[in-house]
């Protein structure tokens, strides 16, 4: 049987706060508890909004936390090659147009196929005149599908999307079912920037370090449809796929760098950990309550159960308190 493989795959737009720590403990766990691999990767393809030593801080933090990863870690920025091989791929095959259209215009531009959102839980939210797809965003509306328009240059590259109903079993979430079509429409491979997009960098590097499972936190999920597609086109193996809850604060925002989420406490260590583990629903033993990091995580990694991580997309973090 081949190992089980995970990742952890932090962008260092910041330290990590304990949003991120939840998606690096599953993942952790997940891997350890079944004897297998668990790598890094830094996801600082965005240059413009890593912010420096960030990526350092992070492996500096995931030390102290008694993190051990194997082999070397991944840096997107360096593999601007291997992205552009892939899109060069899904050219051939004629999935791929040039855009010449801005943010401002495709925001702009109304379309009157459908006036509902869905979401990947197929609930229907009433927007006002145009489809917003999850990430709030137009769905593309086909300006550039079939060509350029006369006197306009291509600004970035999208993937044509056609009528793909992209349905998989997320491990913690259930069933997950998308329309991609209607819910994220042809979605950008390279942006305006020339900088690769996420959906197809993560794609490739999953492929390329040999992942078998992805956890990460849900707010991924509706991205995992496209990632899906990509893989399949790019003849490249699907892993399975598990999706965290994610952290949210009393005003149900994710905890994140705008939300103004702390970085962890370095003195806090043990604390955050058991925090992290009871937002997952591990049942922590009281015992554990004054334990050292090593005596935790060998309980973590013995006791791990998948099954027990709660399958809602978000949840506040006095849930864990
Ligand atoms: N870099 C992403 C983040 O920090 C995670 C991407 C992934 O796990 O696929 O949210």
């Amino acid at each position: 049987m081949t190992r089980s493989r995970g990742r952890f795959a932090p962008s260092p737009t910041g330290p990590l706060h304990f949003g991120s720590l939840v998606a690096a403990v599953a993942s952790f766990c997940q891997a350890r508890h079944s004897g297998g691999e668990w790598l890094l990767r830094m996801e600082d393809l965005d240059q413009p909004r890593c912010v420096p030593g960030a990526a350092d801080e992070i492996l500096r933090q995931l030390e102290r936390l008694g993190f051990t990863w194997d082999g070397e870690i991944t840096y997107q920025s360096r593999r601007a090659g291997a992205y552009a091989a892939a899109l060069d791929r899904l050219q051939a095959q004629g999935r791929v147009f040039a855009c010449a259209c801005s943010r401002k215009e495709i925001a702009d531009s109304a379309l009157n196929v459908d006036d509902t959102r869905v979401n990947v839980d197929d609930t229907r939210v009433n927007v006002d005149d145009a489809r917003v797809n999850v990430d709030g965003e137009r769905v593309y509306p086909g300006t550039c599908r079939q060509g350029l328009p006369p006197g306009r240059a291509a600004r970035a590259w999208r993937l044509r999307v056609d009528s793909e109903i992209i349905g998989f079993e997320d491990a913690v979430q259930g069933p997950v079912c998308q329309d991609l079509a209607r819910v994220i429409g042809d979605f950008v491979l390279r942006r305006a920037d020339g900088i690769h997009a996420y959906q197809l960098a993560v794609v490739v590097d999953d492929a390329e370090q040999g992942i078998t499972e992805v956890v990460r936190g849900a707010d991924l999920l509706d991205s995992t449809p496209r990632q899906l597609l990509l893989q399949q086109l790019l003849g490249l193996p699907t892993p399975r796929y598990a999706h965290v809850p994610v952290a949210v604060n009393a005003a149900g925002e994710k905890l994140s760098k705008q939300t103004l989420a702390p970085a962890l406490d370095p003195q806090a260590g043990a604390a955050d950990l058991l925090r992290a583990l009871r937002f997952l629903g591990q049942g922590v033993p009281d015992e554990l309550a004054r334990a050292q990091l090593k005596e935790i995580w060998d309980w973590a990694f013995a006791h791990w159960d998948l099954g027990k991580v709660p399958g809602r997309r978000s949840q506040a973090l006095a849930d864990c308190a």
